[in-house]
């Protein structure tokens, strides 16, 4: 669509320079997404604590040209501005626009779990014989819809697209413009409870989606979706059931599944096992025979289905690389976001990129050139291409690069021993099968594995920040490893965010993070003297607690001729480090003799800023730190950052969030405030894999000390996690339990040095299962209350062997 159409179908004004003709082919709404590419439509949205608008002159220097807005925006500033009311609205109105031009046919899945699941098995299976649009990862949103309905044209012939809701009359917009065809109803559960009276209301406002749909595919199995749907739905209705009396009969078979649809049996192999697998594969596989698919085509997607992983995942690599595996998908959107990615873990020199050819049929060698200038813009250094489109183009390409018609021929190739001490990007679509190009390149680790969601920690940091004025610094703590989540992946994350300061405990992890390119400031807590010249030549900020150590760091840093920066540490009930109330005027003394001196900042340490009861001390704290932070201030030339409030300190004292806080576990999702632990996500996962399982005669013991008793005849498991990965030997016994295929399993007899036994009988778990330690269930709090002690220390005691691996969703 060109600048006049989108104008036209949002009614909107359009103030430019001129009118134009030129044609939108790229939507971007977050301003570090950008690719400033000609054909590129800034959306302005607001959320939370972000305008859109705020980034446009930015955006405008970097030579982005067109915008979608709702304020009105000075013509001078050079860009074009298609003005509306509600961006988000005509974003809708666009996406139901496009949907009408649409003549395949639009399947739209909705339900409470499963959606992308459904979405990308069926997908893969329907491209056997289709040309097929899906939406992006689980976009299924107010916005996540209309920016998968975008790409949609008549050189497909079907679109695949889910919708979800957290809350009644959320469907209404979604039906509007999906308006699906063919429709799926994955299953109903307890998500989102709170925003509905009860679980028909729930499955009433799921089912609008499918207000016009002529087919709806469905678990007759649930007695309250199908009474809901023969009640509210009039098309044809496709209803499974395990049971033998349906028409559709579809059973767990050994090793399979059976179909039985009329007259025809038809039977998938599988290794699927647990009944939410089970129960999207058979939506899979009703749909794909309902549209003609056959029974071999189906088999053969149903063969490369492994458990769906659609993020961005930063992995140790051989040979000093560090490898970042997207071998799911390829298209230019999901390029430019691995691409930000990349850009974002900068800390390696090199980068390279190893890239499939592109899903889209249609790619021009202008495409190729423009792709060429977004590879040297985002600082690739190198460029392997796979497959006979790039090849073909390969030309078009000025930077560094090299090109292999095939996966294979790749491998076959000496190019990846040449490879170290890089960042590698690795892109494909999944026909180029590039995963088993990843498997070379990454270390093999034993399976214990701390995985961190990146985007849970922006999330936490814009919870936190979403309670201060937009004036108030942030200092991230990031100490002990980022709490054991890896110092140099959090802190660059946190720089991309803008944070103000980072704070270290010593000064080899700020030398370390210098070393891996962080620009920011960082305080260091508990510097040494002998840190000193280490410190200047790293631009360190030591935290000063004393006369003589001040003196030692000032005399240092004058004799390489350079300015002191301090932060002057107040102790005002906490008795760990600092001044007291009493040296303060020495202090000031000696600071009064300090011309090149610059006092970053003074701060405090509440005791107890967790904690209730102890609210009144913590406000004792705040005054008396207030008077003698203004005492010594009312000496020095500049104004330093006052701070006292740590992560517990924010949610309880935002009135007294002075000029910066300081927040540490926040980041990690422990909040001590139940009220609000439901606003933060939780970004580390603990898991670990079943090494093996095993039958035990009742009266039997297990592991060391014979202290598990087998009372009666039981199946156990054995985890690949011990106290030497940081599983806690109070853990052991019963003490705790892991979470395995959604089911809750306890330990039995003592944690081991490297393995745990766990009781699993007549549960549903097998070799090579995946274990959640800590995560969502059960939570870093859970087991610090088991062991009697505080989430920090169970999330620090993960210990170094244990595989951290950084992703973003
Ligand atoms: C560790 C630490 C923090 C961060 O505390 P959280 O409770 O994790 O937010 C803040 N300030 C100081 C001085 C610290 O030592």
């Amino acid at each position: 669509m060109n600048i006049d159409q989108l104008a036209k179908v949002t009614h909107a004004e359009v103030s430019a320079h001129q009118k134009s003709e030129t044609e939108i082919l790229t939507l971007c709404y977050d301003s570090r997404q950008a690719t400033h590419l000609p054909n590129e439509l800034f959306v302005a949205l607001k959320g939370a604590t972000q305008d859109g608008h705020d980034y446009i002159p930015e955006l405008l220097r970097n030579g982005s040209k067109f915008f979608l807005v709702e304020k009105d925006i000075p013509v001078a500033s050079g860009g074009t501005f298609i003005k509306v009311k509600s961006c988000l609205l005509a974003l809708q109105q666009i996406a139901s626009y496009k949907r009408n031009q649409f003549e395949g046919r639009v399947i739209g899945i909705t339900g409470s779990n499963g959606k992308t699941i459904v979405k990308e098995w069926l997908t893969s299976v329907l491209t056997t014989s289709h040309a097929v649009l899906a939406s992006p990862k689980s976009f299924n949103s107010q916005l996540g819809v209309p920016l998968s309905v975008w790409p949609i044209s008549n050189k497909y012939d079907l679109a695949i697209f889910e919708a979800g809701i957290s809350k009644p009359n959320e469907m209404e917009p979604l039906q509007e413009i999906l308006s699906p065809d063919i429709g799926i109803f994955t299953n109903i559960g307890p998500a989102h409870e709170e925003n509905f009276i009860n679980l028909e209301q729930k499955v009433k406002e799921k089912l609008k989606l499918f207000k016009r749909a002529k087919t709806l595919i469905y678990d007759k199995d649930d007695q309250l979706v199908s009474t809901l749907i023969d009640k509210h739905f009039n098309g044809d209705k496709i209803g499974w059931s395990r049971k033998s009396n349906g028409s559709i009969f579809a059973q767990k078979a050994s090793n399979g599944l059976t179909v039985k649809w009329g007259d025809k049996t038809h039977y998938f192999n599988t290794s699927f096992e647990d009944e939410a697998s089970i129960q999207n594969l058979t939506h899979v596989i009703v749909c794909s025979l309902f549209l003609g698919i056959e029974d071999n085509s189906i088999q053969e997607r149903i063969d490369r289905i492994k458990p769906v992983n659609m993020r961005l995942e930063l992995k140790r690599g051989i040979e000093g690389n560090f490898v970042i595996d997207d071998t799911y998908n390829n298209d230019l959107a999901g390029l430019n976001k691995a691409l930000n990615f990349m850009e974002q873990q900068r800390s390696h020199e090199q980068k390279t990129l190893i890239l499939s050819d592109f899903i889209q049929s249609k790619v021009t060698l202008e495409d190729f050139a423009k792709l060429n200038d977004l590879l040297i813009s985002k600082g690739v250094d190198q460029l392997i291409g796979v497959g006979p489109q790039l090849s073909e183009a390969s030309s078009c390409f000025t930077i560094k690069s090299r090109f292999f018609e095939s996966t294979e021929a790749l491998i076959n190739s000496d190019i990846l021993d040449q490879l170290n001490n890089q960042l590698v990007l690795i892109k494909g679509s999944r026909k180029f099968a590039l995963e088993r190009v990843s498997l070379l390149l990454t270390e093999k680790v034993h399976k214990t594995r701390l995985e961190v969601n990146l985007d849970a920690v922006r999330h936490n940091l814009h919870f936190y920040k979403s309670l201060l004025k937009s004036s108030t610094k942030v200092m991230a703590v990031i100490k002990a490893m980022a709490y054991g989540s890896g110092s140099t992946e959090i802190a660059k994350l946190l720089e991309y965010n803008k944070i103000d300061y980072l704070a270290v405990a010593y000064a080899d992890e700020g030398v370390a993070l210098r070393k891996d390119g962080i620009d920011t400031p960082i305080m260091v807590m508990n510097p040494s003297e002998d840190d000193v010249y280490a410190m200047a030549r790293n631009n360190l900020e030591p935290e000063v607690h004393g006369v003589s150590q001040l003196k030692h760091y000032y005399d240092a840093f004058k004799s390489l001729g350079r300015t002191l920066p301090v932060h002057l540490v107040i102790n005002t009930g906490m008795n760990r480090l600092g001044f007291n109330e009493g040296q303060i005027k020495q202090l000031k003394e000696v600071l009064s003799l300090m011309p090149d001196l610059e006092v970053k900042s003074i701060f405090s340490h509440l005791a107890a800023s967790d904690e209730a009861e102890h609210e009144g001390f913590s406000l004792t704290q705040i005054e008396s730190f207030k008077q003698i932070a203004t005492d010594i201030t009312s000496i020095l030339a500049n104004q330093p950052l006052l701070h006292i409030l740590n992560s517990g300190g924010i949610t309880r004292f935002a009135e007294h969030q002075l000029d910066m806080v300081r927040l540490g576990i926040g980041l990690h999702g422990v909040e001590v405030n139940e009220r609000l632990q439901s606003q933060l996500m939780r970004p580390a996962q603990l898991k670990t894999i079943i090494s093996q399982t095993r039958e035990v005669k009742a009266g039997e013991s297990i592991g060391y000390g014979r202290k598990g008793k087998a009372v009666q005849d039981m199946t156990i498991a054995v985890m690949a996690i011990g106290y030497a990965d940081g599983y806690l030997r109070v853990f052991g016994n019963g003490n705790a339990y892991v979470s395995i295929n959604q089911q809750k399993v306890k330990t039995i007899g003592n944690v081991c040095m490297d393995m745990t036994m766990i009781d699993i009988t007549g549960l549903s778990v097998k070799e090579g299962d995946e274990v959640t330690v800590f995560g969502n269930s059960p939570t870093v709090s859970e087991l610090a209350r088991w062991a009697n002690t505080i989430p920090y220390e169970i999330l620090t005691n993960v210990s170094g062997r244990v595989q951290r691996v950084f992703y973003a969703e």
